[in-house]
């Protein structure tokens, strides 16, 4: 059985000060029913990383080893901090800071290489939902993402599927929406590395997840977590997921 793994995806939230109280109030009322953690703006990493429960994670990461890449960040960086997951691919970074299926693979491949577990993110717009795309989209993102990846390295990763119209709007995609799209990325990872493999990778859901509706999606058969904006950024709301799985 794969064990669920909730995220708090903070984006440009929080100053090292509120997440030192965050830490405080949350890292140790944390349960076994999830693997539990938060993706922070870089600064507040080493803030973050003082707790003892929590996985850690960043928001993104670069490519390359070091080099001319003003306001970037490299893995070798995070490791030093102690930092060994990473956000990658998510629709606000592809949307406002030109990441590409291409940039996103070349991403992962320098995660792995360097010990640090992607959560990688896709999903569709709004307007490819209506024009019943979805699967088309996430299958090429899926693809796209992986390519190159080893098959060894497959069940370090975790694939949130974030269906763009659901984030930070309120509009949660119904269960059967995000088992259906869960369950199709994971046909997907099968046809690329087989089912043994994709039995084992974790498929999150994400978009506008709340304390009251997480655990009928992680109930879902294909849905082995979530990647939550808005709900993980207040303690009681986060320990309210907490409390409800
Ligand atoms: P919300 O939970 O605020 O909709 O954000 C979802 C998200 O983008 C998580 O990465």
């Amino acid at each position: 059985a794969r064990k669920p793994i909730v995220v708090g995806n903070w984006k440009m939230n929080k100053t090292i000060a509120e997440t030192k109280a965050f830490v405080a109030a949350v890292d140790d009322k944390l349960n076994d029913k999830a693997d539990w953690g938060i993706a922070t703006p870089y600064l507040d990493l080493p803030a973050a990383k003082e707790a003892k429960h929590l996985i850690v994670a960043a928001e993104d990461m670069h490519f390359k080893d070091s080099g001319a890449y003003t306001g970037a960040v490299s893995a070798a960086m995070l490791k030093e901090i102690g930092v060994d997951w990473t956000i990658l691919g998510h629709s606000e970074r592809r949307q406002y800071f030109g990441e590409t299926d291409e940039t996103v693979n070349l991403k992962m491949l320098q995660a792995l290489k360097n010990g640090i577990n992607p959560i990688v993110c896709v999903g569709e717009s709004e307007a490819q939902y209506d024009a019943g795309e979805t699967h088309d989209v996430v299958k090429t993102q899926v693809v796209a993402a992986y390519k190159d990846v080893a098959k060894e390295d497959v069940e370090k990763t975790v694939i949130a599927y974030e269906p763009i119209w659901a984030i930070g709007t309120g509009k949660t995609a119904t269960n059967e929406i995000a088992q259906d799209v869960c369950g199709y990325i994971r046909s997907v990872v099968a046809e690329l590395y087989g089912q043994e493999t994709a039995d084992k990778v974790r498929i999150q859901y994400g978009g506008s997840v709340k304390p009251n509706t997480i655990k009928e999606l992680l109930a879902q058969p294909d849905i082995d977590g979530a990647l939550v904006g808005g709900a993980s950024l207040k303690e009681d709301s986060y320990l309210a997921m907490v409390a409800a799985l």
